[in-house]
């Protein structure tokens, strides 16, 4: 199996993020032949207008994913714009793909009402998307649900390529995260930066203890007995525990004589607990900028080699030099 996951490098990482994203994903590259992580900085480009952000966001992303546990040897980290044949390749599968295929997107439609540029970038977003795929071969690609129809998107210009020339390009599966749970954030939406309701991975300890005191319950008091199912404090914490610990997490709250104080404190040190490591693993990283360049420039010479040998394949199937 190979395969690959993007992530723009729009913001910090929050535990939406790691729950969602890193851990499966370094999960999944456990079982694959090839585990690619793309940090998808021209797709950022559709959204970000700051040179200065953008470019420490890129280099905050690399450093949050190892961090994270990203394992070098399994899994190829790699910037997208570091690799030339990701445009080129959009070019040749965008002579090929339908207006219409791409004015269905629902993704598009709901960027632009949300008050994002509809330029031709952002519309022709899931044709550099299908190209990042299929550069690498690759064939199954984890999605999430909102992500299904760019994936579809990708097998028709596929297929449609294909078609025209020598079936020259692998045609990707999805494989939805069904087990994947969405995180809600600390107002009781999906977390999303978007929202301004995260709980960030890295942020300072002050920050992070902010955010968790500050998630919205209802107003029982104390000795009162409480729903867990609908308490976001015990939503999120049951993320960090055994099936054993969140039973008696929830017995508690049915029991009454937990105040939301004390169950955000818990979920603070069950927080630091499985961050901690992390948080400074992250910082030593931070003082070694030359390690992280390693990995980058190692992944992207292995991405290279096999982005090169498509775009050679793909230019003599088209009739190119
Ligand atoms: P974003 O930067 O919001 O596009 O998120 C990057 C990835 O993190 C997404 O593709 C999801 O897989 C994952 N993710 C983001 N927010 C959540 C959430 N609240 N719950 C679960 N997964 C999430």
């Amino acid at each position: 199996m190979r395969t690959l996951s993007g992530i723009q490098p729009s913001g910090k990482l929050h535990l939406g993020n790691y729950f969602g994203y890193v851990r499966p994903n370094i999960e999944w590259h456990k079982k694959a032949d090839v585990g690619m992580i793309m940090i998808a900085d021209l797709h950022a480009l559709t959204t970000m207008r700051d040179p200065a952000l953008l470019r420490s966001s890129i280099e905050d992303m690399m450093l949050d994913l190892l961090a994270c546990g990203f394992d070098p040897a399994k899994t190829i980290l790699f910037r997208q714009s570091d690799i030339p044949e990701h445009t080129e390749l959009m070019w040749m599968l965008s002579t090929m793909t339908p207006m219409g295929l791409l004015e269905r997107a629902v993704s598009f439609k709901e960027k632009v009402e949300k008050g994002i540029a509809a330029s031709a970038g952002l519309f022709n977003y899931p044709v550099l998307q299908a190209a990042d795929i299929v550069l690498y071969d690759i064939d199954k690609v984890p999605v999430g649900k909102d992500q299904q129809q760019h994936l579809e998107i990708t097998r028709d210009i596929i297929v449609k390529f294909n078609n025209a020339y020598d079936d020259v390009l692998v045609v990707p599966e999805g494989v939805i995260k069904e087990d994947v749970a969405v995180v809600p954030g600390t107002d009781g939406q999906k977390m999303s930066k978007s929202y301004g309701n995260t709980i960030p991975l890295f942020g300072s300890e002050k920050e992070i203890q902010k955010a968790i005191m500050g998630i919205v319950t209802d107003s029982k008091g104390v000795a009162e007995p409480k729903d867990p199912e609908s308490c976001s404090v015990f939503n999120i914490h049951k993320l960090f525990l055994s099936k054993t610990e969140t039973e008696e997490l929830a017995a508690k709250y049915k029991a009454g004589g937990l105040g939301y104080g004390d169950a955000k404190k818990l979920l603070f040190t069950a927080y630091m607990d499985t961050f901690g490591p992390m948080r400074q693993k992250r910082e030593e990283l931070q003082k070694k900028p030359q390690d992280i360049q390693s990995v980058i420039d190692e992944g992207t010479k292995k991405a290279s080699v096999v982005a090169k040998a498509t775009m050679a394949k793909v230019r003599k199937a088209v009739g190119l030099r």
